[in-house]
């Protein structure tokens, strides 16, 4: 058997290749990069890449040490001379604060939007709509804490996956507050989970150390249940003035614009460097355990990666996840096309010609050409097999009198077009 790829990867295919569902489809995930920049950039975001792999302190301080994303899921790179200090990226923002103050960006005018897509790599557990090599669409904000930038973002990424035709899904919103509001808060969880730590799961009780927030997050059941019995109160209870004022705005800009979310207080985030407003984006096609995209104000993160204090608020939505909700949704995305023309020689001495006309013709739109002569039904069948629009054949007398045999394939109309006019026809037809 030849070799196979990893786990948890895919491979991204050409149009008419089989078994090929809109999640690996290439060119869907080339719409879907093409409409998030046309919908970013009328914003004013500008594009920005960084590495698809950082210093492991990136995440570690960035993420958080206490995210299951740092602690079991980074890959780490090894190559000759380092001591595995670098990691395959898990998620966008980190990098892109982490350039952002490397590269001086605070100079730029505020708020500066950035956004980028790419592949990001944990290792998980896979399954359906969980890979180790995912892909993101990325929005970040530096520079405001504004909640009229958070109610921006949030629009945006609605607006995002709505220009894709996604008609279904729900922004599910909250807020974490302000650090001395979690503060407040873990103090609480603490005191409410201490007394059963039987019956928490191990992760969970590891978690009432660490950043007891993250229970309310746990995906074990028995925690569920706890946090259900001991009607655990939410973080919404624990806001303070200023956080209490900045989600109150937040829903007013939603609410005015008619974007549709509901307030849910179990909204956490399993990332540390969140603060204030966060939310999930969800529907019902990615299923219920797992959200399309997330999103959320991380004013703490430049300071954590060594910076200043630099408010900032962003999100990402994965593009798989994104395609599985279209395909259950029965969104027909566009796919690639084939060339306009397609030329083929008659006889072996043509074929430099063909390939001739063919290069330049390339200066006004897609041309393809044979490699090889061929009769003209074999060649209009070819063009056909190719998606071409419209097919056409030289011969020597052809040559010999500057013309090419076009014919179109969805009529079978077939007329002659001198070579000197071949480009003007092509314009045309392109139109
Ligand atoms: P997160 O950074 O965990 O909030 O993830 C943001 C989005 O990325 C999620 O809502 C998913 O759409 C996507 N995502 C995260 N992890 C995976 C994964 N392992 N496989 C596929 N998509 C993922």
């Amino acid at each position: 058997m030849p070799l196979q790829r990893p786990k948890g990867t895919q491979d991204h295919l050409p149009e008419g290749s089989p078994k090929l569902g809109l999640d690996v489809r290439a060119s869907a995930f080339a719409h879907v990069e093409d409409t998030a920049r046309r919908v970013l950039e009328r914003a004013g975001a500008s594009f920005i890449n960084t590495p698809l792999f950082e210093e492991a302190e990136v995440y570690k301080r960035g993420v958080g040490g206490s995210t299951d994303i740092v602690r079991k899921e980074m890959f780490t790179v090894y190559y000759f001379g380092t001591h595995g200090g670098y990691v395959l990226r898990p998620e966008g923002t980190a990098g892109i604060v982490r350039a952002y103050l490397q590269n001086g960006l605070k100079q730029l005018p505020a708020p500066l939007k950035l956004w980028t897509h790419g592949p990001m790599f944990r290792a998980e557990n896979v399954h359906k709509g969980r890979e180790r090599q995912f892909h993101q669409v990325d929005y970040e904000v530096l520079g405001s804490s504004d909640p009229l930038v958070d109610a921006e973002a949030i629009w945006l990424m609605w607006e995002v996956v709505r220009a894709l035709g996604l008609t279904g899904g729900r922004i599910k919103l909250g807020s974490i507050g302000d650090p001395a509001d979690r503060e407040g808060y873990n103090a609480y969880l603490r005191e409410v989970f201490t007394p059963h730590l039987d019956r928490l799961s191990d992760d969970s009780r590891d978690r009432l150390e660490r950043n007891p927030m993250r229970i309310l997050d746990s995906k074990s059941g028995g925690d569920q249940a706890l946090i259900r019995e001991l009607e655990v109160r939410p973080m919404l209870d624990f806001l303070g003035d200023e956080a209490r004022a900045h989600f109150g705005a937040v829903q007013n800009y939603l609410t005015a614009w008619g974007v549709p979310f509901d307030v849910d207080p179990s909204i956490v985030r399993g990332l540390d460097y969140y603060r204030r407003t966060a939310w999930e984006l969800h529907h019902e096609g990615v299923g219920a355990k797992s959200a399309l995209g997330g999103g959320g104000r991380y004013d703490g993160l430049a300071a954590q990666l060594g910076g200043p204090e630099v408010p900032a608020v962003g999100w990402a939505f994965g593009i798989e996840r994104l395609l599985l909700a279209l395909e259950a949704e029965g969104v027909a995305l566009p796919r690639a096309g084939g060339p306009l023309l397609f030329l083929a020689a008659m006889d072996e001495e043509r074929v430099g010609l063909a390939a001739q006309v063919a290069l330049e013709a390339r200066a006004v739109t897609r041309v393809e050409f044979a490699y090889r002569a061929m009769k003209p039904g074999s060649a209009f069948r070819e063009a056909d097999r190719r998606g071409a629009a419209l097919a056409a054949v030289i011969g020597s007398e052809e040559a010999a009198r500057g013309v090419l045999n076009v014919k179109t394939l969805a009529t079978g109309v077939q007329r002659e077009v001198a070579l000197a006019e071949l480009s003007a026809f092509l314009e045309l037809e392109r139109a």
